[in-house]
């Protein structure tokens, strides 16, 4: 293994550990190596050369990668294949050209009407389309087209009658084509630098990554296998001059020997092509001197690509499988525009200030411990917050006619193979053996509520049957996915599932809308809705997803909130709407599920007996609002930043004596807070000053801070006043309960405003 020069044998483990306290995170990853390799040639050395470390650290910080030169082999073979394949394509290209014929172009111009075009076949492509009906300023913004609904690059030629649409960075397959382009060019700067050889490179939900194999890639001392933060100025630079030099995406159609002679450097686009593609032909794209197995498209070319940023590097596997090649993994984000940069990134520092694992960290709220990954320990403060939710969806049952029950967590694997999801869910399931039989932990309610509601007999009175439990799940999730209270392996969720008629399905989802409603507008949060259809080989009776579908729809009119159709989207055994919330940043999560059910019933053989005497099955809705509690408060945590409603607040009051004089008062007060329910606290250190005192609560976001001195002592008042520092002034202790009584009543989002 070989290390950058400045790292050399002296290194030892103190020095390691200085080093651990001293350097950021992303030096760490050469450091531990470099003490493995001191570890193995066992140079044990415990001397401390600090004036080296600060040198390391200079030269660490000034750290520039250039491109290698020479440039690695492959890069020029590859691209001796590609010009002798070009010719070809130009040669079919031009003979195509030769029997062009004219075509007809429905288009959709900039504000939506479409147009009648004509055009050669062979000859006129989109971008051609889009400057005869569109301004050149709309033009110069056009990421990729759309032909009879396939993505469809902007220069290739157009081969028949077609519709014909224009797509910008600002729909989502727009920003998708536009991220997965700036990945090539990612991926040409990581060639260039590292002579990595590049695996996946996707679009992701926000930017994009690639992956690559750069295990002993070295530039004369520089050990490139690892890429780190110090190297993303140097990426970034080589992906500007790629930007600059304008590369157009160039596109061929080869087979698959081809394609396997022009890749038999890289294993792993072997394998991609041995194992992935199907097809006798597939294309390849070119920019510069990338040349990537892609199915396409892109934008026209690397100008197009205004402002970008390497976000973050990380090791990965290949094919996520722990026991394959370790890989280097390279985020990022791009922009046509630079101002979008600035503002994305305006928005991280703000994600990152309100990032629930800080704040949870800060506010005492939450933890996690490497002897139980992905399962949270709520502390006090924090278990106030998942129980006063959980209360909260509680009283909402009993109003609505829920009923809670408690089911068991572990099941012999024979109710699995019932439900289905031994065999289509076993890989996220937890399972064991017991006196010689399988056992799993649940990772849904379905299934016991199922044997609930066959544990007696039935009838149409009985229905709906709306069952609720807030029974503890567990699903397998891979170690490297999980992330904080969003992605775990223990949670709760107010989960219920409503057994009933067909005819009743309309009125159970207005229940379910309405009851979604008023959770989500008490937090502030607004909401799209989705429904989705019946997708390709659903199952069950077309007559039953009709009426069902209806029933959905109508539910969904009758609500008054405005919704989307997703034909095609439900699930195969039953449609479903789908509730998107967006926090205080904007941010769109999934909590809720309204989800129908015309299988499990059949696979657990249900009936009720229906009016007229016979058997009939029912329907199951699964619904579930807050979804996973332990997510529920992770967007919480970062939709208030911190600053709980009163009624949720784990800090919700502190007194505050001015002096040792009014201590005793001072928990008097708090007592009687506590004894009227509330989460109160007290501080007495006397070697705090007042100010000092209410710095504290404010940053410790206590909703309200009661000061109390000798007037309010003799009065049998506090001071009142807010982490927002609002004075309210003089209260007595009754009417401040009385107060708060009240906002812990109504639910009051804005208690501190309105005192
Ligand atoms: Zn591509
Ligand atoms: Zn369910």
């Amino acid at each position: 293994m070989k290390f950058p020069p400045f790292l050399t044998s002296s290194f030892s483990f103190r020095y390691y550990y200085s080093f651990h306290y001293k350097f950021p995170k992303q030096y760490h990853y050469i450091i531990t190596h470099k003490l493995q390799y001191i570890q193995s040639r066992k140079f044990h050395r415990f001397s401390v050369n600090y004036k080296m470390a600060a040198e390391v650290e200079q030269k660490i910080s000034n750290m520039t990668l250039n491109d290698l030169n020479p440039q690695p082999d492959f890069i020029a073979k590859r691209l001796e294949l590609w010009e002798q394949f070009k010719k070809r394509y130009e040669a079919e290209l031009a003979d195509n050209q030769n029997k062009s014929i004219e075509i007809t172009i429905n288009a959709k111009n900039k504000d939506g009407e479409t147009r009648e075009i004509k055009g050669n076949s062979w000859k006129i492509s989109p971008i051609d389309v889009a400057r005869q009906i569109c301004p050149k300023s709309f033009c110069d913004t056009l990421v990729i087209s759309k032909v009879n609904g396939a993505l469809w690059d902007l220069e290739r030629p157009l081969e028949a009658n077609c519709n014909l649409e224009f797509l910008t960075f600002d729909s989502l397959e727009g920003k998708q084509v536009f991220w997965h382009s700036t990945a090539h060019i990612l991926g040409e700067a990581l060639e260039k630098i590292y002579g990595g050889h590049l695996c996946y490179g996707p679009p992701i939900e926000n930017g994009f990554y690639y992956d690559m194999y750069s295990s002993g890639c070295c530039s004369g001392d520089i050990d490139l296998s690892a890429v780190t933060q110090a190297h993303y100025p140097s990426i970034e630079n080589s992906m500007k001059s790629i930007c600059n030099e304008k590369q157009p995406f160039e596109r061929l159609e080869l087979t698959k020997d081809e394609l396997l002679e022009m890749f038999a450097y890289n294993q792993f686009k072997v394998r991609i092509l041995k194992e992935k593609v199907k097809d006798p032909k597939t294309t390849v794209y070119r920019c510069g001197s990338l040349i990537d197995l892609c199915r396409g498209p892109h934008v026209r070319h690397t100008g197009f690509v205004k402002a970008f940023k390497v976000t973050k590097s990380s090791s990965s596997y290949w094919e996520g499988k722990a026991d394959a090649e370790a890989l280097q993994r390279v985020y990022g984000i791009s922009f046509p525009d630079s101002k979008q940069l600035k503002e994305w990134q305006r928005f991280q520092e703000e994600a990152a200030k309100r990032d629930h694992r800080k704040i949870g960290r800060e506010q005492g709220l939450f933890f996690f411990h490497e002897l139980s990954p992905g399962s949270c320990f709520f502390t006090p403060r924090g278990a106030f917050i998942y129980n006063t939710l959980i209360d909260y969806i509680r009283s909402e049952y009993r109003k609505r006619g829920f009923q809670e029950v408690v089911s068991p967590n572990i099941f012999n694997m024979k109710l699995w193979h019932i439900s289905g999801h031994a065999e289509h869910y076993a890989d996220n399931m937890f399972q064991f053996e017991l006196e010689k039989e399988k056992f799993g932990l649940k990772p849904m309610n379905c299934p016991g509520h199922c044997l609930i509601f066959d544990s007696d007999i039935r009838s149409w009175r009985d229905l709906p049957f709306r069952l609720a439990d807030f029974g503890v799940l567990h699903r397998n999730e891979l170690s490297g996915a999980l992330t904080g209270l969003t992605r775990v392996r223990r949670f709760q969720q107010d989960d219920a599932h409503i057994f009933c008629t067909i005819d009743q399905i309309n009125k159970e989802i207005r229940g379910a809308l309405d009851f979604l409603n008023a959770v989500y507008s008490l937090f502030g949060f607004t909401f799209d809705l989705c429904l989705s259809t019946r997708p390709e080989g659903y199952l069950g009776e077309l007559a039953v997803w009709d009426q069902a579908e209806k029933a959905l729809a109508d539910a969904l009119n009758e609500s008054g909130i405005p919704w989307k159709l997703n034909p095609g989207d439900g699930a195969f055994y039953g449609p479903k709407i789908d509730i998107t919330i967006n926090d205080a940043l904007r941010r769109p999560h999934q909590c809720a599920t309204i989800q129908l059910d015309f299988q499990l019933p059949i696979r657990f053989n249900l009936n009720y007996s229906a009016e007229d005497g016979t058997k009939k099955r029912p329907v199951i809705i699964h619904r579930a609002i807050l979804g996973s509690v332990e997510r529920f408060i992770a967007i919480l945590t970062e939709n208030f930043a911190g600053k709980w409603p009163f009624w949720l607040s784990p800090r919700q009051a502190i007194v505050l004596p001015v002096g040792p004089s009014c201590n005793e008062y001072a928990e008097k007060v708090r007592q009687q807070l506590h004894d009227a329910g509330f989460q109160s606290a007290c501080e007495l250190d006397p070697g705090l000053t007042i100010n000092k005192k209410v710095r504290n609560a404010q940053l410790a976001q206590f909703n309200f801070i009661l000061v109390v001195g000798d007037k309010e002592s003799a009065n049998n008042t506090v001071n009142v006043r807010t982490r927002d520092n609002k004075i309210h002034g003089e209260i007595s202790i009754l009417d401040l309960i009385e107060k708060f009584q009240q906002f812990k009543k109504e639910k009051t989002i804005n208690a501190e405003e309105i005192f």
